[in-house]
């Protein structure tokens, strides 16, 4: 299958593996997903038929704490995906340096096409099943691609219905009144902006980039918000269906809330409206691919005119497209450094659960700058020494995947699995 993600996640691990010196037995285990529950779960739809959906969740490696990671709900979902998904919460978490491993759930459904009570009973369902597997110190899942709150809350209430007692820790992403955190709902947009900001300093830049940003669920939302408000000028903007387009800078806030209440960027007042695709021709500074995976592949990396990108989406660039990206010059902040603000704010959610004090939001957030800086700083820092070492057409993301990678094999090697 082309474009793989699991394929790609392997090579990624290969990669780095050669940089740092792995023997084959290792990236073996490294790879190897400690386990996969796979099930079909059937709900009544609201004129009394059975439907039935493929669901998943992966649990790769919790060398370093309970497996960690959300769930997708995607009519294009596969196992591989998820699997992948799984992979690079591990690479995530140990990056991050919080206490999970990597886990990711996901479910063949497109939940536009149900309705409220239908997401309902399929989110429930989907707790049922997984609900043996996770638990705040075993697995704890997290909203995804189309989750949010309130299914976190469906899925918690059915959890806490089979587990007979309450563990607000055993899902993150919660609504407020059900324990979820402060901060949590934009906090990978958020953190995003703070790589932005990170990478302008570490690039030395004098004027601020220009910004074309692919995707406006959760993340690109919050990340294109983000920087907007930060003087940053957002001059391209797009959804599934169409690319919004105006050199002077989108006022971010306008488009997506005529979005909003019409359904798409069509008939928006300024700017120029193309279709989706053409989001990848945009002369910008900075691309942000923020929707799905392989946005960015070997077919059509070509007409990427960015100087940089920030992987606000998991696995947007393909590794093909990430090594001719390189080539060039471009600079690439891997996903699983870019997009860590969620799982870091569900880590803040998970340890206020378990200590029952609550953050406020100031506190949040400075604690999310407090757990980036370092990440970054400490990926780039080791970007710049493997370059040296070894050649200057080594993508940023083995700087990252170098420091991530150790980090687990070190928990493992304590544990006396490698
Ligand atoms: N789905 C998000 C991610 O890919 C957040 C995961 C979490 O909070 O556990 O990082």
């Amino acid at each position: 299958m082309v474009n793989d993600p699991l394929k790609n996640a392997e090579a990624q691990l290969r990669s780095v593996a050669e940089l740092i010196g792995l023997s084959d037995k290792e990236i073996k285990i490294l790879l190897k997903i400690d386990n996969l529950l796979k099930g079909e779960i059937s709900i009544k739809d609201d004129k009394g038929k059975i439907k039935k959906f493929k669901a998943w969740r992966s649990q790769h490696n919790n060398a370093r704490g309970p497996y960690k990671g959300g769930i997708r709900f995607h009519e294009r979902v596969t196992e591989n995906e998820v699997k992948a998904l799984s992979i690079w919460m591990t690479w995530k978490c140990a990056l991050a340096g919080i206490p999970f491993g990597g886990g990711k759930g996901g479910v063949i459904v497109d939940p536009k096409k149900l309705s409220v009570s239908e997401l309902e009973k399929l989110s429930r369902a989907y707790a049922r099943l997984i609900s043996p597997v996770i638990g705040d110190k075993k697995d704890v899942p997290a909203p995804d691609v189309n989750t949010d709150g309130s299914i976190m809350a469906w899925m918690l209430d059915e959890y806490e219905k089979k587990v007979k007692h309450g563990e607000p820790g055993a899902i993150t992403g919660k609504p407020l009144a059900l324990g979820g955190s402060k901060g949590r709902p934009e906090a990978t947009g958020l953190g995003g902006y703070y790589i932005l900001k990170f990478l302008v300093d570490a690039l030395g830049l004098e004027k601020k980039p220009t910004i074309a940003v692919q995707g406006v669920g959760n993340v690109g939302s919050y990340f294109s918000k983000f920087a907007h408000d930060g003087g940053y000028k957002v001059i391209a903007l797009s959804d599934s269906r169409n690319c919004i387009f105006d050199d002077k800078g989108i006022d971010v806030h306008k488009a997506l809330a005529w979005k909003a209440d019409s359904g798409s960027f069509v008939g928006y007042s300024a700017g120029r409206i193309v279709s989706a695709d053409e989001i990848l021709d945009v002369k910008c500074d900075i691309f942000v691919p923020a929707a799905l995976e392989n946005a960015v592949r070997g077919d059509n990396v070509e007409r990427i005119k960015a100087k940089n990108i920030i992987e606000m989406a998991n696995g947007p660039i393909s590794p093909e497209a990430e090594a001719r990206l390189t080539e060039k010059g471009v600079i690439i902040v891997p996903d699983v450094l870019a997009n860590m603000g969620g799982v870091i704010v569900s880590y803040f959610e998970w340890c206020q659960n378990l200590s029952g004090y609550y953050w406020e939001v100031e506190e949040v957030r400075k604690r999310l700058e407090d757990v980036m800086k370092p990440a970054f700083g400490n990926a780039w820092g080791e970007w710049i020494s493997l370059k040296k070492e070894k050649g200057s057409k080594i993508p940023f993301r083995m700087g990252a995947y170098s420091i991530a990678v150790r980090r687990v094999i070190e928990a493992m090697r304590l544990r006396g699995k490698i």
